[in-house]
């Protein structure tokens, strides 16, 4: 039996590299001026399902919620070897909490699909929450499988999973169709392939194929989509009127946690201590440890 996969994918702030003009004076991160990077669980979830796709057949597509930029995404997750992507996006579905992320991301699902196995990144590293799979299977009544660290064999409607648990993995059966969220050592993704980056560099959404058409008056967009098709390099956009879904149970409106401040906690230098490295100096850190009940 082949499989056909969906992977779920979101483009997000470059958290973990923050360095110069991206720091405030007062000592914050200027989010918007933080590159955009594949979040790094969604590009091992990725690689899972290529994986799978060359042991048992089927395809691989892969779809974000997010602004038009996340066309971007998009066509890196082409040119490490997905067969299809879809860019979900309005302006109605911004500020989206996960409750109204994994509500359009289901009805997504729904509208594409079907699929036999939906992978997703165990975290974002901007939200944090682990939230957006779970909250997406809950949606379509399919099992969900948290922690995969490895697909160890699929026999018709049944995979056997490895996820991994406090202080050791279980073995877990599932039935397809089923969502899986996938942590960061389950694998190590492929490089890019030179072909594929050839192939699909072109890659276009249709408000960037308008956005040609409008540089240039020989061409109309509605040509250009024809042409982008025909060539597979045409990147569907799903918007609210594509979708079934309630403009209130979308976006800010749809989302009951709103993100008040984003802070990050700088620590002031006059907190630090100098310990000698002696016998004597680990004593003293111990005590200090002790003391401030980090341990003991
Ligand atoms: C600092 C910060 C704190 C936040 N705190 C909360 C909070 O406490 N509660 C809350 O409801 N929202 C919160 N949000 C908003 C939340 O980030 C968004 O709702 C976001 O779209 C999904 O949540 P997440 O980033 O935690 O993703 P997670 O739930 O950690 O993502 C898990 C996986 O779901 C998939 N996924 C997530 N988002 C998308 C997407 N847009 N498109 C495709 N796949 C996706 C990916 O595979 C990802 O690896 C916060 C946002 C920020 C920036």
């Amino acid at each position: 039996m082949s499989y056909q996969s969906l992977v779920l994918v979101k483009q997000v702030p470059d958290t973990a590299n923050i360095s110069g003009d991206v720091m405030k004076p007062d000592g914050t991160v200027n989010r918007g001026k933080l590159p955009a990077i594949f979040n790094p669980e969604d590009k091992v979830a990725l690689e899972l399902a290529l994986q799978l796709r060359e042991r048992f057949g089927g395809s691989v597509k892969v779809v974000t919620m997010g602004p038009p930029k996340a066309s971007e995404l998009l066509r890196e997750c082409l040119y490490l070897g997905a067969d299809e992507a879809f860019l979900v996006s309005d302006r109605k579905f911004a500020g989206a909490d996960t409750l109204a992320t994994s509500y359009v991301l289901a009805e997504t699902i729904n509208s594409i699909g079907p699929f036999d196995v939906i992978f997703a990144g165990r975290q974002a590293i901007d939200g944090d929450t682990a939230q957006v799979g779970p909250q997406t299977a809950e949606k379509l009544g399919i099992p969900q499988v948290t922690y995969t660290q490895e697909i160890i064999d699929a026999k018709k409607d049944t995979l056997t999973i490895k996820r991994k648990i406090d202080g050791g993995y279980e073995i877990i059966k599932a039935k397809t169709p089923l969502l899986i969220t996938v942590i960061k050592d389950a694998a190590v993704p492929r490089p890019f392939k030179a072909k594929r980056v050839m192939a699909y560099k072109n890659a276009k959404t249709l408000m960037e194929l308008e956005a040609m058409a409008e540089e240039n008056s020989l061409l109309w967009s509605d040509q250009l989509k024809d042409e982008y098709v025909a060539k597979k390099l045409f990147i569907e956009t799903l918007t609210i009127d594509d979708l079934n879904v309630e403009v209130e149970r979308c976006g800010l409106h749809g989302s009951p946690t709103k993100v008040h401040k984003v802070e990050s906690v700088v620590l002031g230098s006059s907190d630090h201590v100098q310990i000698e490295p002696t016998k004597e100096g680990l004593g003293i850190l111990v005590d200090k440890l002790m003391e401030d009940h980090i341990f003991g």
